[in-house]
């Protein structure tokens, strides 16, 4: 597969909405789009943009390595609403021209909107298909057929089992957050959807990291894809202060509570592994006196929106969530990131600290780490290749260390990798379950083979699998 490899690092400290590149005149979009990003105060493109949004104006397919907070979505819907603008025409019923597929309910309304943002001044119709929600309005919706269909997989699909949706007719496919499609097991799901879709097609992928049955599938999906990148696959952004706490399990609610009265936390998302872990967390801060929400796959539609909306406004100062629940939160201004659990795959710590210093803010992330969760520790520093050095004196078994005490320090992880067999203090091991993940892998890839017509299949090969990934809690 011939790939033009366009690598640039991402923006230092820049301002927010403020961004140094060219001038989103550069890339003649139309009139009636530049008038919205001049309204919604967008001086220049992002790095993503500038990339991406030449290159898709070109017609290429294209795989992007960028994480939420860098301006993507801008970077895939102009040069679409562009695209509709200038290749006008009716819809057939039931059908769209452009589909965009996002993991979570959030995220494909916050992707809806940014449509309707940027194409206020252009006749251009979008809907959503979300699960959560009833479908009646979604079916009427597509009945007269739009150009912009946003949607979560499951959904999608029923809509099209319905009869209530073709793919035969779609320009453009955007496929968004690859990689937590797949970690949540979506994947399956998307191949179903893709075979849908017509041949000719312009196709665009996007993920923030690229573990290796992603790149796989982006094989099978694409077509001589250009690849863009503004970072390296797994570098953490580099504005955000890590600290990491020692302490016991049994004393990280109250540790919890004295760094959320002690640090100056404007807004602050803590991530739990489990759902109850969410409720209990919350629970135990507002014993504390600490106003705090959850928000997690158990929460209706209706309770993550508000939920999230008290957070966006600054009502809800503390947000808990799972990790697959907190994927869409787009959310300016969290000050902190605060892992309540230490995550077992390391690229999840990378998108968890992402959620902070976003749009060129800064952020400090801080995790509490008791004696199981060091070796997942020795992970993240393997993977974001630098160390989050604890401060080992007086390393806790009991109680915890002075908080504050502990900065990131450069020196360079170690080398060898880690073992995957984490000893309970019991002496039980907590093993990772490599056999299931890797099997899932293997069967999507394999599934895509079967389903999707290759579209370059010499780039396809069964090598080792990606990293095993934690299973799907939110
Ligand atoms: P995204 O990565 O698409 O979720 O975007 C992150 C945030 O950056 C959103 O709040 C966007 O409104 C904002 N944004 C995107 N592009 C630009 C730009 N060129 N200038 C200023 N802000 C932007």
């Amino acid at each position: 597969m011939r790939a033009l490899r366009i690598m640039r690092r991402p923006p230092q400290c820049v301002q927010k909405k403020v961004f140094s590149l060219t001038s989103f005149h550069d890339f003649r979009l139309n009139n009636a789009i530049t008038r919205a990003l001049a309204e919604e105060k967008y001086l220049a493109p992002t790095p993503i943009q500038a990339q991406t949004i030449p290159t898709v104006m070109a017609g290429r397919d294209v795989i992007g390595i960028a994480q939420t907070g860098t301006g993507k979505t801008a970077a895939f819907a102009l040069p679409i609403l562009h695209h509709l603008a200038a290749y006008a025409r009716p819809v057939p019923r039931k059908s769209c021209r452009v589909l965009v597929l996002s993991p979570t309910r959030e995220l494909s309304g916050q992707i809806r909107d940014r449509f309707r943002t940027y194409g206020r001044h252009l006749r251009v119709r979008t809907a959503l298909a979300i699960g959560g929600v009833s479908m009646g309005s979604q079916v009427r919706a597509l009945l007269g057929g739009v150009d912009v269909l946003v949607a979560t997989p499951g959904r999608l699909i029923d809509l099209v089992r319905g009869n209530a949706l073709r793919l035969d007719g779609i320009e453009c496919f955007v496929l968004d957050e690859a990689d937590r499609m797949l970690d949540m097991g979506f994947i399956e799901d998307v191949g179903k959807i893709v075979a849908k879709l017509p041949a000719v097609r312009q196709t665009l992928m996007f993920s923030a990291t690229m573990p290796r049955a992603i790149e796989q599938f982006a094989a099978s999906m694409l077509r001589d894809p250009v690849r863009v990148a503004v970072a390296p696959p797994a570098s953490t952004a580099e504005r955000i202060r890590q600290r990491l706490i020692r302490v016991e399990r049994a004393a990280k609610p109250g540790v919890l509570i004295e760094l959320l009265r002690r640090e100056t936390v404007d807004r602050g998302l803590i991530f739990t592994r489990t759902k109850r872990g969410a409720d209990k967390v919350v629970r135990g801060l507002v014993r504390a006196g600490i106003a705090a929400d959850a928000i997690h796959g158990n929460k209706s539609q209706n309770q993550r929106e508000r939920v999230l909306a008290a957070f966006r406004k600054g009502a809800t100062r503390i947000l808990v969530a799972t990790d697959i629940a907190a994927r869409g939160i787009d959310v300016d201004g969290i000050s902190h990131v605060i892992n309540f659990d230490v995550p077992n795959v390391p690229e999840t710590y990378v998108h968890r600290i992402g959620r902070t210093a976003r749009a060129g803010a800064d952020g400090t992330a801080i995790s509490l780490c008791d004696r199981e969760e060091l070796a997942f520790v020795r992970d993240i520093e393997r993977l974001i290749r630098m160390s989050i050095t604890a401060n080992e004196a007086g390393a806790a078994t009991h109680g915890h260390e002075p908080l504050g005490a502990n900065t990131r320090s450069l020196r360079p992880a170690a080398a060898t990798p880690a073992k995957r067999t984490r000893q309970r203090p019991g002496g039980a091991a907590r093993k990772r379950d490599h056999s299931t993940e890797t099997t899932a892998a293997m069967a999507s890839v394999a599934f895509m083979r079967r389903h999707v017509p290759a579209r370059d299949t010499a780039a396809i090969e069964l090598g080792p699998i990606a990293p095993p990934k934690e299973t799907a809690h939110g």
